[in-house]
């Protein structure tokens, strides 16, 4: 796609995004009416049923924002086009755009979208699952406590990974391949590794059919009452690779992405970028067929991101 050429101007941008809404369907917030007349003098939906009014960018990801729409294209463009990701300041200086705080935001906006997008998918078959421990910055509050070592540290955040991986059988795996074929991975920022943390979470993201493979933590231990089978395993650390390659890769890729791109990381926002990586590796074979995806699922999710981590 030749997005220049496509999208040139303010106006392309909006048609285009008013094409998308129109083809989603436009809800009325007040009524959920589907049914509205288009006010091409406001620019603006109206309710055929209640009469109120909804502007191109409300109940979208643009709801709220300021920034032209061009922008947002363009953030869109580049977030499905690259295969790694970018930094705000680095989208700030190809915009050539003053403020720093508004393109942080777009962009934080558009991953949260990428993980409500991803939530609605729910995992099956046979899933790896372990914990990943991210560095993160150390929280405010947290700052004047002692700095533990280790996995309990202040600088480390939890994140609970889980990936969709079929056994390859024996003579079928490639030479120097992996043994395991991966499909849909799903990264979780946890507050603990308690079970009454890990459980509702395996249960609302992986279907009741599946087969999960992990460690022996305790952690794991009541995953069987939430899923057909739970198959815990000691795990010498020597090969945590070959029993779950996938969360592994999954784990080190994104620590390294991220090392390379971001300065620090907030661990209030370590969710949001997350939610790119796993966005961009579940449809890593989808192609510039990601562009579109991404446009539709952004008209479909009204914002809701908080500065403060919501
Ligand atoms: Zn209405």
């Amino acid at each position: 796609m030749n997005f220049v050429e496509e999208y040139p101007d303010e106006s392309s941008c909006r048609a285009k995004w008013k094409s998308i809404r129109d083809k989603q369907g436009v809800v009325c917030p007040k009524c959920k009416s589907t049914e509205h007349y288009w006010k091409k003098d406001k620019e603006s939906y109206e309710c055929k049923k209640c009469g109120c009014r909804q502007s191109l960018r409300s109940n979208t990801v643009m709801h709220g924002s300021n920034l032209s729409f061009r922008y947002w294209f363009i953030a869109i463009h580049l977030l499905t086009s690259t295969k790694k990701s970018f930094s705000a300041s680095e989208l700030q200086r190809q915009l050539g755009h003053k403020r720093y705080e508004p393109i942080w935001l777009l962009l934080h906006k558009l991953r949260s979208v990428m993980g409500k997008r991803d939530g609605q998918y729910e995992l099956s078959g046979i899933i790896e699952l372990d914990e990943g421990f991210f560095t993160t910055e150390i929280p405010e509050e947290e700052k004047k406590k002692p700095l533990k070592r280790g996995r309990g540290s202040q600088r480390k955040s939890k994140v609970l990974v889980m990936a969709e991986s079929t056994p390859v059988k024996d003579d079928e795996t490639p030479k120097g391949g992996k043994p395991r074929k991966v499909n849909h991975i799903k990264m979780l920022v946890i507050p603990d590794l308690m079970a009454e943390t890990i459980t509702p979470l395996v249960e609302e993201n992986v279907s009741c059919e599946s087969m999960i493979d992990s460690d022996d933590s305790t952690s794991y231990i009541e995953l069987k009452d939430v899923v057909k089978e739970h198959n815990p395993q000691v795990i010498k650390k020597e090969n945590v690779g070959k029993i779950l390659p996938w969360v592994h890769i999954a784990i080190s890729n994104a620590k390294r992405q991220f090392l390379n791109i971001y300065h620090q990381m907030d661990s209030l926002h370590l969710q949001n970028y997350l939610n790119e990586f796993c966005y961009k590796f579940n449809r890593r074979y989808l192609g510039e067929n990601l562009f579109d995806r991404l446009m539709i699922a952004s008209v479909s999710y009204k914002n809701q991101f908080r500065c403060n981590g919501g």
